[in-house]
């Protein structure tokens, strides 16, 4: 049974609401509480890549934990911002290859991925104060748990700090087509969040999201409270893009010889690529020093994949 369409001005105060958006032949979930007193409203989405499930519990146990009552201001959340990626168990939509996060601001009478991203940026992002992203390394990637913003953005670096999470990451540039270069360009401040992924729910990741959307719902008044500060272990600098890691040319069998957060020196070895006799077809080196922020986790490899990223520490 489908929830009624979505319209927020029909959601009254201390009303909690599961409703659908249309997108053509997609139904976007959202999620939406109002709280008893008026305030900011913070639009959570996850699932923006069909296989990164960390920030969709997070906002299924979010909407669930949340009393109207006690709030001053809004939540509102796509838990699956991507559904056909979602059931297809993939990063980017079956329908027409869609990356989610590669198409902002959309386009209305596009590929269903860009229909997607038209809807939410002009029918959601309009509606926050704030906007959280909440990704993870997903099926195939490994990647730290951490919140991510853009320099210029001065809300979102002091969002970042209550979030709490270990790794904060400061980007000077964030690449365009992005949700949160949507949000930026109207002026929104927001925040990414990144988890380990490599298939699954790490119980430590979930603890740190939830704890994060809470102290972000009390950062910005909508719930009591001040967060108590949390010092992050890591503050990283740097560009964020994926896209810029070390690729896979071939298909392959990949033997990582390096850790997440581990300090590598240029000219480094990566890893291995084997053929399926174990034979060695490829090596990767880094091609600067800095912290190794992403590791392609499944050892099947694709042509065109991100294998290996590295980053900088904050000076
Ligand atoms: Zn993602």
């Amino acid at each position: 049974m489908t929830p009624p369409e979505f319209d927020w001005s029909a959601v009254g105060p201390g009303e909690k609401v599961s409703a659908s958006l249309p997108v053509g032949s997609v139904t976007l979930p959202v999620l939406a509480v109002r709280g008893t007193r008026p305030g900011k409203t913070l639009l959570v989405s996850a699932g923006v890549h069909g296989d990164e499930h960390e920030g969709i519990r997070t906002i299924f146990d979010t909407f669930s934990a949340l009393d109207p009552a006690q709030m001053t201001g809004n939540f509102l959340a796509v838990p699956v911002a991507n559904p056909p990626a979602f059931w297809n168990g993939t990063r980017t939509s079956p329908l027409d290859d869609g990356n989610l996060a590669r198409v902002f601001p959309g386009d209305p009478d596009g590929s269903p991925t860009q229909a997607i991203a038209w809807a939410f940026d002009q029918r959601l992002l309009p509606l926050a104060d704030f906007y959280l992203d909440l990704h993870s390394g997903g099926v195939k990637f490994l990647m730290p748990t951490m919140v991510g913003y853009h320099e210029q953005d001065a809300p979102a670096r002091l969002a970042a700090d209550a979030f709490g999470a270990p790794v904060i990451w400061c980007h000077p540039a964030i690449a365009p087509g992005r949700t949160v270069s949507a949000a930026g360009a109207r002026g929104i401040p927001c925040l990414y969040a990144e988890a380990r992924g490599a298939g699954r729910i790490h119980p430590d990741d979930l603890a740190v999201y939830r704890r994060g959307v809470a102290r972000l719902l009390q950062h910005l008044a909508i719930l009591p409270g001040v967060p108590e500060p949390i010092p992050p272990q890591l503050r990283l600098h740097g560009d964020g893009n994926i896209d810029g890691g070390v690729t896979a040319t071939q298909p392959g069998f990949l033997l990582p010889e390096v850790e997440l957060l581990q300090w590598v020196e240029r000219g480094q070895r990566f890893g291995r690529l084997l053929d399926i006799w174990g034979r060695q077809i490829d090596e990767f080196f880094a091609p600067r020093s800095g912290v190794v922020v992403l590791i392609h986790a499944c050892p099947m490899v694709q042509p065109g994949e991100p294998l290996f990223l590295v980053t900088d520490v904050q000076p």
